[in-house]
């Protein structure tokens, strides 16, 4: 497996597939190329169905200004459901193409090969290798993670948590609508401020952590800058419980830096095996994976042992087994920034479950990630990022009639 340092990228909302990976794209154009002087770009499958709302085209010419871009929805022979065509002409009149997947998190493939940063470190394939490697060697998850990455994986988790941090308190300070034309009012300092009179500890903490996730989702949709935790779309549930954890409950920051390591594995496991694109498999795919994420980093956190790890994070991702992708208006916004908040109270629940449950378990973490990839491959696309079913479906049909 690759090292854990990819699964956390620092960019532009409110898509790490569609704007983090396409920026990417175009960043690998620019700098192979400086006597380029025409790019033509040619967005093909889920880029090309919601890239217009998740603002790809803008994401691109970030990057190359003159680029073309074109949206093709009618080929289907493609390889990954976010494939992108550049054709750059040069200087010298040559002509050169690239094809481009951007498989999610913002990760991308150029010509079918990986990029330098997604670096092999583990020989081990799935969670069962790493947890009987940290049995056998008597450590825990946290430790081999650090012994395995090196030094240089302190400083890139601060560097995670600083902007991790950064967008919870800038959201929750924004007011205003967010971009795109469904006229959503930013939720998250509301629901921040409003206290309940006699107030319960259980609701005040759902209500504080829904509105950490409310306001690093809400930064993600008006393309602000985000963590993929793994991905974009996904990014407020993981920071909404480590933030209310470090600042509500005064865990130590060391202790959150072990926790977002963690975490990281248990996404690394599921971008291995399966896949962490709402285009390629769901929601699923992209909440689903928060939501195990954080489950694991949190129990990590509780000084929970590796099976209730696993198992929390099992939990997380077999109840999120099914969830469609269908953002209305091709937006990151409804049913997304809500359902972060929603993930980030189920993490916590799963959590409880594995503490007292663990031992009467009977799906491992790796049989749920396989179930999920062979349940997202079995979708039928409509619920795979095209807004073309769903939520999505409904909403355009309501607002036409
Ligand atoms: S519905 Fe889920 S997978 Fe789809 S864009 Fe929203 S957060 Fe991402």
């Amino acid at each position: 497996m690759k090292s854990i340092k990819s699964v956390y990228k620092i960019g532009n909302g409110p898509s790490s597939s569609h704007t983090v990976g396409p920026y990417r794209a175009a960043k690998f154009i620019k700098d192979k190329y400086p006597d380029a002087y025409s790019c033509r770009v040619t967005l093909y499958g889920s880029l090309a169905c919601t890239g217009r709302g998740h603002g790809t085209e803008r994401a691109i010419r970030s990057c190359l200004p003159g680029a073309e871009v074109f949206f093709d929805r009618e080929t289907t022979d493609l390889p990954h459901p976010n494939t992108m065509l550049f054709e750059v002409k040069r200087n010298n009149a040559s002509l050169v193409n690239h094809i481009i997947e951007s498989v999610g998190g913002g990760s991308i493939l150029i010509d079918g090969r990986a990029t330098d940063d997604e670096t092999e470190v583990y020989p081990q394939k799935n969670l069962a290798e790493v947890l009987e490697t940290c049995r056998k060697r008597n450590i825990g998850l946290a430790q081999f993670i650090r012994e395995s990455e090196g030094e240089s994986l302190t400083g890139h988790l601060r560097e995670v948590w600083s902007e991790m941090c950064d967008a919870v308190r800038r959201g929750l300070s924004a007011r205003g609508i967010l971009p795109g034309g469904l006229e959503l009012e930013r939720k998250a300092g509301l629901l921040y401020e409003r206290r309940c009179y006699n107030e319960s500890a259980d609701v005040a903490m759902n209500r504080t952590i829904a509105a950490y996730a409310y306001a690093v989702s809400e930064e993600n949709a008006d393309g602000h800058i985000v963590v993929t935790a793994p991905t974009c779309g996904s990014c407020g549930v993981l920071p909404a419980v480590m933030y209310y954890m470090r600042f509500d409950r005064g865990f130590p920051e060391d202790e959150i830096l072990d926790a977002l390591a963690v975490a990281a594995m248990i996404g690394n496991v599921i971008r291995t095996n399966a896949s962490i694109s709402g285009a390629e498999c769901g929601c699923q795919a992209e909440i689903g994976s928060a939501c195990s994420m954080t489950a694991g980093g949190l129990a990590a956190l509780n000084g929970l042992n590796i099976d209730q790890i696993e198992y929390a994070a099992e939990i997380a991702m077999e109840h999120n087994l099914g969830l469609t992708c269908d953002p209305v208006k091709g937006l990151v916004q409804i049913p997304c920034i809500e359902r972060n908040a929603v993930a980030a109270m189920r993490a916590i629940s799963s959590v409880t479950l594995s503490r007292f449950l663990y031992s009467t378990r009977r799906i491992s973490f790796d049989e749920v990630v396989a179930t999920m990839y062979r349940t997202g491959r079995d979708m039928d696309e409509k619920y795979r990022e095209t807004s073309h079913g769903g939520l999505a479906r409904i909403y355009h049909d309501h607002s036409s009639c």
